[in-house]
């Protein structure tokens, strides 16, 4: 017998609208022994059936829906079809299929974006022959088993399986972080892939999230169009995703500005697998905000700026701190650009939404007294949707704008 969940009256909404949290003050009671982890029924006051999900009474978002047809049971079956959709989606998009010969030219992407592919809690990386995941919530945990073992039948030439669970939002779940292989053989210290036809080396130990900032990919491939003959500065570069492109489209000088010593070590390594010939790279291992103050100082110029910084604000709560490094930020790039030239700006925080986000960016051009149009409207690439009915998942946004 499994639990039921009854919701309060008038809490309903959500729930119809397929959206798949249920918040812990929309819960009148539980019904049934039931334990954290557990499939449970989701009800209405009137005790019609509404849905199906996984408890865990420990986070505010208490119940993660998984279905919403009444004679669909979760089980391995479910398990299997929501991966055979979400793999089939990236192969359909000739990524994280078979590595086909015909398309080396990207190696890696995500498989699996959680809640934005009908998996709450499960993101899923794809590394070449690797597999990276991370299990965000209880209700994959109770899973892990059966979704690795699912996962190694459905993906084509996968040597082993990671997992990179060292995550805060673990604690939220009551779930302690973990890392390690889960299947197969361990990955090399340092996983080499292709992205777009060049080179990169993944930590997929260390590194940041899973190893390499995949959501960017697609907004990588947009650069090098701007880059011949380019002095471009790439600030919190991480390993350099987007300088080794803008060197790759011709770039002089790629000037690299990042916080971590490893990611930049990691860097300098992608630009030498690369073959740029003679083209000069820079590493800066720093704060962006001073480096660039530092540049601004000595009338240092760039024809294209990439700002691709850490998500500033977590929360709603830190939106208004969040606004104004992002406004220090641009005004800082609007300075250091030469008339005619190029500024690609983003932000990953869920927090700032894409108007405000323009917003911000208008003003620190205002205030630089510059002039400036947008030419590109930039977000998370296809292999990291956004479901309709789960709009948060939406958090990457970016402008690729014209300074005059
Ligand atoms: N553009 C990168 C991803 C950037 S993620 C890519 O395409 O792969 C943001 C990076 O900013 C992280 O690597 C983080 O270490 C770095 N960072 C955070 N705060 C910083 C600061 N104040 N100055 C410099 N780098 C910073």
């Amino acid at each position: 017998m499994s639990g039921t969940v009854v919701l309060k009256r008038k809490r309903t909404r959500p729930v119809l609208q397929y959206h798949p949290w249920i918040f812990s003050g929309a819960i009148e009671r539980i019904e049934g022994e039931v334990a954290d982890g557990d499939v449970v029924e989701v009800r209405d006051a009137g005790r019609n059936w509404l849905a199906r999900g996984t408890l865990n009474r420990r986070s505010q978002i208490t119940v993660r829906l998984l279905t919403w047809q009444q004679d669909e049971p979760v089980d391995r079956a479910f398990w299997r079809r929501r991966l055979e959709r979400a793999i089939a989606a990236r192969q359909a998009l000739a990524l994280g299929g078979s590595l086909r010969p015909s398309q080396p030219a990207t190696t890696a992407c995500r498989l699996v974006h959680a809640e934005s592919d009908y998996l709450p809690g499960l993101i899923v990386d794809r590394y070449g022959e690797w597999l990276v995941a991370q299990f965000l919530t209880l209700g994959v945990e109770r899973w892990k088993d059966e979704l690795v073992g699912l996962l190694v039948g459905l993906v084509d030439g996968v040597r082993g399986v990671y997992e990179r669970s060292d995550v805060e939002v673990r604690a939220k779940e009551g779930l302690e972080q973990c890392t390690g292989l889960l299947w197969g053989e361990e990955p090399p210290e340092l996983v080499e892939i292709l992205e777009h036809g060049h080179r990169f080396l993944v930590d997929v130990r260390r590194g940041h999230k899973t190893g390499f900032y995949l959501d960017q990919r697609e907004n990588r491939a947009r650069l090098p169009a701007f880059c011949d003959g380019a002095e471009m500065l790439d600030a919190f570069s991480y390993t350099g995703g987007f300088g080794v492109c803008a060197a790759a489209g011709g770039a002089s000088q790629v000037i690299l500005v990042e916080s971590s010593a490893p990611a930049l070590a990691l860097a300098r390594r992608n630009f030498a697998i690369n073959d740029f010939g003679r083209r000069s790279v820079e590493c800066v291992e720093g704060d962006v905000f001073g480096v660039l103050r530092g540049y601004r100082a000595q009338g240092r110029r760039f024809d294209v700026v990439v700002l691709d910084p850490p998500k500033f604000a977590r929360s709603a709560r830190e939106v208004k701190r969040a606004v104004r490094a992002y406004k220090d930020v641009n005004l800082l790039a609007f300075q250091l650009l030469r008339p005619g030239g190029v500024l690609f700006t983003f932000s990953c925080s869920g927090a700032v939404s894409t108007d405000l986000f323009q917003k911000i960016v208008f003003g620190a051009a205002v205030d630089a007294g510059r002039e400036a149009q947008i030419i590109g409207y930039l977000a998370q690439g296809t292999d990291h949707p956004v479901a309709l009915t789960f709009p948060e998942g939406a958090y990457l946004k970016g402008l690729i704008c014209r300074v005059w």
